[in-house]
């Protein structure tokens, strides 16, 4: 028997029903259907919990298995599927996703918090990366080379794996999942989708999207639960490949948990990123940027501008409009248009906050603005805290260093682009950083420099687009990329295949001299 690497939780974050939310089940084999265990959990609003949206299924390895057994299944068939016509399934699916656009990013405010301008971003990455996959069915180049013997032919063609174990976060409850699903598809492989617990509803309306455009039963399940499920996936025989978003921490468990069997696993992970503000940068467009990169989704984005590095000279300038585009920032419940900053996603995210707050100060970081927890009036109901900005903070800091994954910003100064670049490259992780400057050589140099996975100049360390590679170095990842056609290489494995039309032996790597 494998050993299975587990991480002990503490606490519990989920509420007494108090409000009548429907029951949503599995999608196992082509059918909804409940969990062995006969149990489920609450969704909640993080805005509002007496707002009880709905309760999930809290699944079974049981539940998991028979999953991956139907996805075996199905694997038989949908990899001869032609791609082209795979490819006109998910076409419907980037169709049927526009038509509900608006209805999707409204169940995701309503269960994750975050705006609803950007919970409509977040649905049309769904649409974006599902046409641009969809157009891979056509495509899923290989190459072909000349043989070094007469009368022989040698390509390379992409072939699927088999079923994926698929596991997401809750920060892009629809966007995540699309960019692991549908290139699994189009590859041929079947999926097995565990989604975050906090965010299930949107995992639904996106595996409800993909039935109702055809996808034949069994290429897609979704089980819904915690940790047991999730080890399933990383631990079955059955399973050939894991894509994992999540916490480095949990990241090292799948890791750890799918190694022995072999399996491929793509992980996306943790991120302290890094906005460079050097003294010839235009400093509004600057600040207009660290605003967003660092407070949108309440910075709970992987690549949220968690950390800000300004030159001396442009210091005190920089931090005092910082600072007060951060105090105007009006915080409330996402579906009201005219809020710029919703809660965190729950009560463990808004103590885990608080504790950095406190953390900074005791690190002797200045708080310069926010550090409270917002309870007043509607505040109450939900998991609000105060946009946080500590300046004068060294990289050694924890706050520096460590993943908050809130709304709290640490300010540092430098002297030099060198400085910069150190300090950059200086915390475990390696997924995103900026330049603000005027200097197309500084900003060559930063872009060469930073060991990171993706980097920006004049715009803050959020903004990806599909259809270029995603993903991170060091501790954020471990080698592969989501998104543009490097995630078909997570999901397709090549095979190079050799004709020989000669009718008789030919011998290669042998020495005919
Ligand atoms: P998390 O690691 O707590 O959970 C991620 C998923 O793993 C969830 O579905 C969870 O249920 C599941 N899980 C938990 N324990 C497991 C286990 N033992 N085995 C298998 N699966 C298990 O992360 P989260 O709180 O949902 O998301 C926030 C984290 O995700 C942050 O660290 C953030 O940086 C990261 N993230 C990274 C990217 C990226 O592309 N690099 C993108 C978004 C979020």
């Amino acid at each position: 028997m494998r050993p299975v690497f587990t991480l002990r939780h503490s606490g519990n974050n989920m509420l007494t029903p108090d409000t009548a939310g429907g029951v949503f089940q599995n999608l196992v084999d082509g059918t909804w259907i409940a969990s062995s265990s006969g149990a489920t959990f609450e969704n909640r609003n993080p805005a509002n919990h007496d707002d009880l949206i709905g309760r999930f299924q809290e699944s079974t390895p049981v539940d998991a298995e028979r999953a991956i057994e139907a996805a075996a299944r199905a694997y038989e068939s949908w990899r001869l599927v032609p791609a082209p016509k795979r490819a006109e399934l998910l076409f419907r699916v980037a169709q049927l996703i526009a038509e509900r656009k608006e209805q999707f990013a409204r169940d995701m405010t309503r269960e994750m918090g975050k705006v609803l301008e950007e919970t409509r971003g977040d649905v049309q990455e769904a649409i974006d990366m599902t046409f641009f996959m969809a157009g891979e069915g056509r495509r899923m180049y290989g190459q072909t080379v000349p043989s070094e013997l007469r009368d022989k032919f040698a390509m390379s063609v992409r072939q699927p794996l088999g079923v994926c174990g698929i596991i997401t976060p809750w920060n892009f409850p629809m966007a995540i999942p699309s960019w692991k699903i549908i290139p699994a598809l189009v590859c041929g492989n079947t999926v097995v989708f565990k989604p975050s617990s906090l965010t299930p509803l949107s995992a639904v309306n996106f595996v409800k999207v993909l039935e109702e455009a055809g996808v034949p039963p069994g290429v897609v399940n979704m089980v819904t639960g915690g940790p047991d499920v999730g080890t399933v996936l990383c631990t079955h025989d059955a399973i050939k490949v894991v894509s994992f978003t999540g916490s480095t921490t949990v990241g090292r468990l799948v890791n750890q948990n799918a190694a022995p069997g072999f399996k491929k696993v793509h992980l996306e992970m943790g991120g302290k990123n890094i906005v460079m503000v050097m003294d010839d940068a235009q400093l509004e467009l600057a600040v207009e940027g660290c605003v967003w990169g660092g407070f949108g989704t309440t910075g709970q984005r992987c690549t949220a501008a968690s950390r800000v590095v300004v030159h001396e000279r442009v210091y005190d300038q920089f931090l005092a409009e910082f600072t007060r585009r951060v105090k105007a920032l009006r915080v409330g419940d996402g579906s009201n248009d005219a809020v710029q900053m919703g809660p965190s996603i729950s009560e463990a995210q808004l103590a885990k906050v608080m504790q950095y707050v406190e953390i900074g100060k005791q690190e002797g970081a200045r708080l310069v603005t926010g550090g409270n927890r917002l309870t007043s009036g509607d505040y109450a109901r939900g998991w609000f805290h105060e946009p946080t900005i500590f300046a004068d903070v060294t990289p050694q800091m924890r706050i520096a260093r460590e993943e908050i994954f809130g709304p709290v910003v640490a300010v540092l100064r430098c002297g030099s682009l060198d400085e910069a670049i150190a300090i950059g490259n200086d915390v475990t992780y390696g997924l995103s950083a900026s330049i603000y400057t005027r200097d197309v050589n500084r900003a060559f140099t930063a872009m060469r420099d930073l060991y990171t996975g993706i980097f920006y100049v004049n715009a803050p360390t959020i903004g990806a687009e599909v259809h270029l590679p995603f993903g991170g170095t060091k501790a954020t990842g471990n080698g592969h990329r989501e998104a543009g056609i490097a995630a078909l290489d997570v999901f397709s494995e090549w095979k190079s295949i050799y004709v020989d039309f000669s009718g008789k032996l030919q011998r290669a790597q042998i020495d005919t001299e």
